[in-house]
């Protein structure tokens, strides 16, 4: 009988896959390969059968409900498939060591957006600021849901947890804001865990992987790779960008002009909005930096 798994990490044709509560090395049988699918990649939901000798392999890939692409920050490149199935995107900022950075947090909440993706946004290392709350007030005001943790005090722990129960969540952010720390304090020994994580390979060695893709028990997991600890790099296209900022989206409705981009064309209602405090001037400032780069990257309009 098949059984039905989900996958934490590929390598080089060789996919780990988490199934009846435990892991499993898997290859891919050759049809599946010339699915539909271009790729199987990490969160992909697949059919395993296993042979009386232990080997495993992937019959199936079920239909995917998200995809997360990534297009690279080059001309014309080509956009990959990274990740399949993930609910929800929670972008991770420290209040302190590193400062908090508006700019670079809203990248990364713009690729989610770009992507279809419901974001978190995490301001962590509360402890070090007391006013940590009113740095993700903006994207209160847009509608985010927001935590404010502190892996010292414990505070909002249990509130994350909330949000990551039952879905798959990337976790992501800029460099040692502390989403390791968050992982380990919500799940204590998952590090050892995934460390310890070893199987018998088709040639009878034990391989050890860096798992990319973590059961947080009872049912949630959490995607935490060093390839989508970049995702605030990612290229976004003119009008990918327009498109993610909902608060600007949803005042472009004012604006004199139908197509107006809100970057300084004359009555401009995003523009105004902003001025009367009714939306973050640093989202706008952010918006205007991401659909100038994209412009003068050249990326078309689709
Ligand atoms: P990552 O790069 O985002 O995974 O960050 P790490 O989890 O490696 O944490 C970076 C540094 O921040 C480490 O020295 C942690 O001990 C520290 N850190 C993590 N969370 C907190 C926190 O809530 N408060 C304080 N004050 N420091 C923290
Ligand atoms: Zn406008």
């Amino acid at each position: 009988m098949p059984e039905e798994g989900i996958v934490l990490s590929s390598a080089g044709g060789r996919y780990r896959v988490f199934s009846g509560g435990t892991v499993v090395e898997a290859s891919l049988r050759g049809r599946v390969k010339r699915g539909h699918h271009a790729r199987v990649v990490v969160g992909d939901r697949v059919l395993l059968r296993r042979d009386p000798s232990g080997a495993a392999t992937i019959e199936g890939v079920g239909e995917r409900h998200s995809l997360l692409r990534r297009r690279g920050p080059g001309r014309g490149e080509r956009v990959r498939a990274v990740a399949a199935n993930v609910d929800q995107i929670v972008v991770v900022g420290a209040s302190h060591e590193p400062e908090w950075d508006a700019a670079l947090l809203d990248r990364f909440v713009a690729v989610a957006e770009a992507n279809e993706l419901p974001v978190v946004l995490v301001v962590n290392k509360c402890d070090l600021e007391p006013a940590a709350a009113a740095l993700v007030e903006p994207y209160a005001h847009v509608g985010y849901a927001v935590v404010c943790t502190s892996t010292r005090s414990g505070a909002g722990l249990e509130e994350l947890r909330g949000h990551l129960a039952g879905r798959v969540s990337v976790l992501t952010g800029p460099p040692g804001v502390g989403k390791s720390s968050l992982l380990n304090a919500l799940q204590p020994g998952l590090r050892l865990r995934t460390a310890e994580v070893s199987w018998r390979t088709g040639t009878g060695r034990h391989t050890t992987v860096a798992a990319e893709m973590h059961a947080l028990p009872p049912d949630g997991f959490v995607v935490d790779t060093p390839g989508l600890r970049d995702i605030g790099l990612w290229a976004l296209m003119p009008q990918e960008v327009t498109r993610a900022f909902p608060e600007i989206a949803r005042l472009g409705a004012a604006c004199r002009f139908d197509n107006c981009r809100h970057l300084g064309e004359p009555a401009c209602g995003v523009e105004a909005a902003a001025a009367r405090g009714e939306i973050a001037a640093s989202r706008l400032e952010s918006y205007r930096r991401l659909l100038r780069e994209a412009l003068e990257a050249g990326r078309p309009w689709q």
